[in-house]
């Protein structure tokens, strides 16, 4: 098959389309016919090599499948071949009692496709059975592939972690981003008022149009005193945090009392200073957030299904042109998803 391999970390030359063996399944694998896969900021960190931690090389990139069932595992009954699938991005042992309790992505063995183990940027994925989602019959592939992770991760921020009520009100940091464009959308199907930041007035217009209440433009913008403003000087409720060091003390400064922090990642470093008496006084929550459960996923994805929540794509790119679609997402100007189409 053809594949993007990876031999070593570095910037995106290291990805080479290959040709390279078929993955062997085991007994409750599932072998997919990748279509399409979406790009994540993990791909640029599994590419770049993360302190620390060790991926296995050489290696296939890319969590974040749709495509078609090729063969299956003799142990294998809840999917056919032929059959449309969406990709949970999460591999789990599925026997530990995080798993158990489907409380998965606590398990102490949770990796991602295309993290530790070989992923979707290529012709065929191996996957466990339990991964494949009912397909979202009123999406292309690309589209499809664009939900799992993003539309997940912000779930599981907003719903689990954050405990969002309706009539809240919550700030989603980068609105443009992946997880941003998933957050507006399940913050405003829950009932909330939304506030979006970006940095252009292009990405704030389709902050709106996706349905955020009030958008603040991060780059002429102080973020706290905008919210301040847009809140009656009371701050948010619940705050989408993903940015990181750039962000992070003008994020806690926007909350309300009781507010809660949400964070997935931290894409601008991993340095944040916190002033205490902020944390008690305020009796604020930080609250740390990664991935989501499969039975989350499975949610998400009959609402996409029903129509309620549409994942929004910037620019696809051929498999083959693996290194330019890395370099379009490092560069920030995408609003929504950067997706590989398989063909
Ligand atoms: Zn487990």
């Amino acid at each position: 098959m053809k594949a993007i391999v990876m031999q070593e970390h570095g910037d995106s030359s290291v990805l080479h389309y290959v040709d390279c063996p078929e993955p062997a399944i085991g007994a409750s694998d599932v072998l997919v016919r990748v279509r399409a896969c979406a790009l994540n900021h993990l791909d640029l960190w599994v590419r770049r090599g993360l302190p620390g931690v060790a991926i296995p090389l050489p290696h296939i990139p890319g969590s974040d499948v749709a495509g078609e069932v090729a063969k299956i595992g003799a142990d294998v009954s809840t999917v056919r071949v032929g059959q449309k699938v969406v990709l949970a991005p999460g591999v789990t042992c599925g026997h530990c009692p995080a798993c158990i309790a489907g409380k998965d992505n606590r398990c102490r063995e949770f990796t991602n496709l295309g993290y530790k183990v070989d992923g979707g940027c290529a012709e065929y994925v191996r996957c466990p059975e339990v991964n494949c989602i009912p397909y979202p019959e009123n999406l292309d592939w690309v589209h499809a592939a664009a939900v799992p992770l993003v539309f997940l991760t912000a779930w599981h921020m907003l719903v689990n972690r954050a405990e969002l009520q309706p009539g809240e009100e919550v700030l989603v940091l980068a609105g443009g981003s992946g997880v941003g464009m998933a957050a507006i959308q399940i913050a405003k199907f829950f009932g909330a008022r939304v506030i979006a930041t970006a940095g252009s007035e292009e990405k704030l217009a389709k902050a709106r149009q996706l349905g955020a209440d009030e958008v603040i433009n991060h780059a002429t913008m102080e973020i706290d005193k905008e919210v301040r403003k847009l809140t009656g000087n009371r701050g948010v409720d619940v705050l989408i945090e993903h940015v990181g060091t750039a962000t992070w003390e003008k994020s806690v400064k926007s909350l309300s009392l009781g507010g809660r922090l949400v964070t997935c990642g931290a894409t601008t470093g991993y340095d944040a200073k916190l002033d205490l008496r902020f944390l008690f006084s305020r009796q604020l929550s930080l609250l740390g957030s990664y991935m989501g459960t499969k039975d989350e996923l499975r949610t998400v994805l009959k609402l996409v299904a029903q129509g309620r929540f549409k994942p929004v794509v910037d620019k696809v790119f051929p498999l083959q042109e693996s290194g330019a679609a890395h370099e379009y997402l490092e560069q920030g100007k995408q609003f929504g998803k950067v997706v590989l189409s398989v063909a």
